[in-house]
């Protein structure tokens, strides 16, 4: 019988947190269309992971295995041929996994290889070929129907709940294919090094946008970042300035967030930044203008210079 095959990122050993969300989106086709969940991990060395995921089991018949010398570090390449490879060895009709910058690599280069269609971003399943997915930078919902007997997909994270454990399922290492970089070559990996969490899995985000001026005034957000616990984030403007690097950034072509508390620090709330964190539970706004688009998706706004609002925030909290 055919699968849903669902593939998944680890670190460290554990299942990536945002994975979890991937498996919720897959079991809700695996139910839509009577066929059974499978996990997939790759990587050089995947089955202490691997392990670790079949001991929860979150629903999956079995949690399989690819490894090669080739899949670490993560080249898109690689890892196509590799989801190319598990997808043919394991009969597997619907391939894919949460829509993260990996996986949102990844899988449509699988996807053309297997010369099948990939439905992205789905916010939600209606049927076992009919998905949600948001278009024109959120601003509108299509309901997309896939009309092919192969296809993939990349689930929002924000929009499906982590999947639970459900009980132990068998681990199957499938025997390794050549899994060809074609000639990219990582030449480094320049990890941000980080006790705050995930922006990604964070529960508060305080984010900063091109009002802050400059890098060093982000160390008055990272202050009351670290008071609440959360993330840092930034606008798209904040980071093409050089004010903090790339993978803060929090929008449609950065990171895709939702989490319970958001902060948006002088950021006007254009409609690319605000497709990535409009789903956020509670959003507090600080900004010098009171026209500015942000109060618009805001829970509570304040308008004032972040100057003055967030160093008297930061000595409020610090005082309690
Ligand atoms: P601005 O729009 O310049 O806003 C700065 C704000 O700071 C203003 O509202 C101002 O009133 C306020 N301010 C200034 N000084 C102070 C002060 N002292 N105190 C308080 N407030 C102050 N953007 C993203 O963020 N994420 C994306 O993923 C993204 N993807 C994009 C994709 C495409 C294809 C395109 C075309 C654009 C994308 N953008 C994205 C860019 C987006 O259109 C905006 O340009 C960007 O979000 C603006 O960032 P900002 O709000 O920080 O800057």
């Amino acid at each position: 019988m055919s699968k849903v095959l669902v593939i998944l990122e680890t670190a460290g050993g554990q299942i990536r947190p945002h994975s979890l969300s991937g498996i919720t989106c897959a079991a809700e086709i695996a139910r839509a269309t009577g066929k059974p969940l499978h996990l997939l991990v790759l990587g050089a060395h995947p089955d202490a992971a691997a392990q670790a995921i079949a001991a929860a089991g979150y629903g999956a018949a079995a949690v399989h295995t690819l490894a090669g010398p080739t899949l670490e570090p993560f080249t898109a390449e690689a890892w196509a041929d590799a989801i190319v490879h598990a997808a043919r060895t394991l009969g597997a009709s619907v391939i894919g996994g949460t829509a993260s910058s990996t996986l949102r690599d990844a899988l449509p280069r699988a996807a053309a290889i297997l010369d099948a269609p990939l439905v992205s971003e789905v916010v939600k399943v209606k049927s076992g070929d009919t998905f949600v997915r948001p278009i024109s930078a959120g601003r509108a919902l299509q309901d997309q129907k896939v009309n092919a007997g192969t296809f993939f997909f990349t689930a929002r994270g924000t929009e499906f709940e982590h999947a639970q454990p459900t009980g132990a399922v068998p681990v199957q290492p499938l025997a390794p294919a050549a899994a060809n970089t074609r000639g990219a070559v990582v030449q480094g990996v320049q990890k941000t090094e980080s006790s705050r969490p995930q922006l990604t899995e964070a529960k508060v985000i305080v984010s900063g946008g091109r009002g802050m001026r400059e890098g060093a005034n982000f160390k008055v957000l990272e202050q009351l970042t670290d008071l609440l616990g959360g993330a840092l984030g930034a606008s798209r403007a904040a980071t093409d300035a050089g004010m903090v690097p790339a993978d803060l950034q929090v929008g449609q072509t950065g990171k895709i967030v939702a989490p319970e508390l958001y902060f948006a620090v002088a950021i006007s709330g254009a409609i690319q930044h605000l497709a990535g964190m409009k789903g956020s539970k509670t959003i507090v706004a600080i900004n010098k203008d009171a026209e500015a688009p942000i109060f618009q998706v805001a829970d509570y706004g304040l308008v004032g210079k972040w100057e003055e609002a967030v160093p008297r925030l930061v000595e409020l909290i610090k005082a309690r």
